[in-house]
Parts: structure tokens; sequence; C-alpha cells
């Protein structure tokens, strides 16, 4: 018996419903949705800017213990860039934004223009990005997780693909990698939050060299609602990097991380911040964010109710040229 999914009834909408704006609004509102993503890495990866070396920054290891620690980045516009090229993709197969070129001729129409921001390329229109966002932190050193590196370059090098090139004196890091992130989606109607987070858990390749590797796992591990950015990535690491040493000890630079761990830590310093807090914070974890991602995922396999979700997309965006051409 296949039971009527709609995406007007749907949980996932009337949760977000309660807090989201109805309609996209000309000025600021600040009603925020940041999504906590810990991202795996489930192959090496390349995270460099340019030339060979990754990119680490010398920080603290946590707010608690105040060592200092070299960790690998992954940069904000290396998250968001795949994501927005996954949505891209889903565009042109809707028939939406197709004359759309990323970075060079905008289109300003599209669900990507509209959400994520575009520069105005010709004269006329711009619009900053709704989708906020910041450099992730690893947890461990950049040490503990490059030892492979020299191994990774000769078994590219045997193999005979990329001999004798630069990339395979690239640094990489190791699969298992967790990088604990969050976006911020600001202002968006229910239906722009759900084209944000398809694009997050349809995105699978990070870094560069993505054809052969950086694939990543994101795990949707919360959802804050808040009139603000609750805390930024690298408190965020810093905070389950205490965590995760108080209960580990040194063997915390031993052995790659365990999923379950990475997460039950992230959700404690979400809820300190959120008791810390000066505005109210609303977390939704748990068995809560689990029938939300199962409404998700049965809206997503119905034809209909996704058909109703996009046009529902289709029609907050022209509402919201309108109300701009006025
Ligand atoms: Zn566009």
């Amino acid at each position: 018996m296949i039971t009527q999914t709609s995406w007007k009834d749907s949980f996932v909408k009337k949760r977000l419903e309660k807090q989201l704006p109805n309609e996209i609004p000309l000025f600021p509102k600040r009603q925020c949705v940041s999504l906590v993503i810990v991202r795996e890495f489930d192959s090496t990866a390349v995270l460099t800017t340019e030339g060979q070396t990754l990119d680490v920054e010398l920080v603290r290891c946590g707010r608690k213990n105040k060592d200092l620690i070299s960790r690998v980045l992954l940069q904000k516009r290396k998250q968001i860039a795949p994501e927005r090229r996954t949505g891209r993709a889903f565009n042109r197969d809707l028939g939406w934004g197709e004359k759309c070129a990323y970075m060079e001729q905008m289109c300003g129409k599209c669900p990507d223009c509209l959400i994520y921001g575009f520069a105005a390329t010709s004269g006329e229109g711009a619009q900053r990005s709704r989708v906020w966002t910041d450099s992730g932190f690893a947890i461990r050193s950049y040490e503990a997780m490059q030892r492979s590196i020299t191994l990774n370059a000769i078994s590219d090098t045997t193999r005979g693909g990329i001999s004798g090139s630069a990339f395979a004196e690239r640094e990489h890091i190791r699969p298992q990698v967790f990088f604990p992130t969050i976006e911020t989606a600001v202002d968006v109607t229910p239906s722009e939050f759900m084209y944000i987070l398809r694009n997050i858990l349809a995105t699978t390749r990070y870094g560069a060299e993505s054809n052969r590797q950086g694939f990543v796992q994101n795990h949707v591990v919360a959802m804050l609602f808040s009139r603000g950015e609750v805390l930024s990535n690298l408190a965020l690491t810093q905070g389950v990097y205490d965590r995760l040493l108080e209960r580990k000890g040194e063997n915390l630079n031993e052995f790659p991380l365990e999923r379950s761990e990475v997460v039950e830590a992230v959700l404690d310093v979400l809820h300190e911040e959120a008791r810390e807090s000066y505005l109210p914070v609303e977390i939704c974890a748990g068995e809560e964010l689990q029938a939300l991602l199962a409404s998700v995922r049965d809206l997503w396999r119905s034809e209909e109710a996704n058909e109703e979700w996009l046009r529902e997309l289709e029609n907050d965006h022209r509402a919201y040229l309108e109300k701009l051409s006025k």
C-alpha cells in the first residue's frame, strides 16, 4: 500500500514553516536555520588552494586545551562550489537557468543565483548570498593525517596515471578525516531550504582531482533555529577536540576517529552553546531530526510531491522577482 506523500502536508515543511518566512523578504529579517554537518572523507583528498601543500592554519587545540596545533582547512569556497554545481546540474535538468553561466553571465533568476547570490556582471542586479559559511577545520593535527601521503603519490605513479606530473607530489589528506561544519541559511523559505539541503546531501566530491578522489559523506547531525549564527566552525571543532581528548586521552592522535564519537561530541557542543546563548536557539536533533530526514526522503522519492515542492520554489522566486521590480 503506497501512502500519498505531499509537500504541503509533509513533516519537514510543517517543521520549517514554524521558523522560516513564507516569502523571501526584501530586507533582511535574519531568520536563520543552520545545518550542522559532519563531513567525512572516505578517500584521500587534495585540499590545496594552489601548489602542492595542504591548506593549514596554526590554531589552539580546543577551548579548554590551549596547546597549538596545525589544522587542515576545508576552505569555504571548497564546500560551497561543489554544492552549487550539484544544484546547477539539477536546474539544467529542470530547464531552469539554462543561460546562466557561473561567474560569467549569471542569469539572476534561477535558484542558484537567488539563493547563493551573484554579482552583477553587466550592469543590473545583484544578490547577496543567503547561505553563510566559514572554512572548516579538521579535528586532529595536520601531522596525524598526512602520514600516507608519500604512499599515495607512489601508488598513483606505479599505476601509470600521472607519472612524473606535479600532481603526484601533492599533499593528500588520509581517508576518515572529519570536518564539523555549519551552513546557515538566512531568510530562506521552506522550499528554498530544501534546495540547499538537496545540494548538501547529493554532493559527494570535494577538493581538487575530485573525479578521482575526495569522496565525502555529508552527515546532517542537527539543525539550529535562531536569529543569528550560533557558533563558528573553528569553535565547533575546538569544542569537539576538548571532549574527545577528555574521553580518549592521548589516544586521540593514534587511530582514525569513529564517526559516532564525533557526532556525540558535536551534539554536546551544540547543547552547551545553546544553553549559553543570549538569544534563544532551538536544536532539532536525534529522533526529531531523523523523522524530518525520513520525510525528506519520502518527498524526493515521490514524483508528485517533488513536483509540488519545485512548483513552490518557482513561485517563491517569481513572487520575489516581482517585488524587486516594483
Ligand atoms: Zn542563474
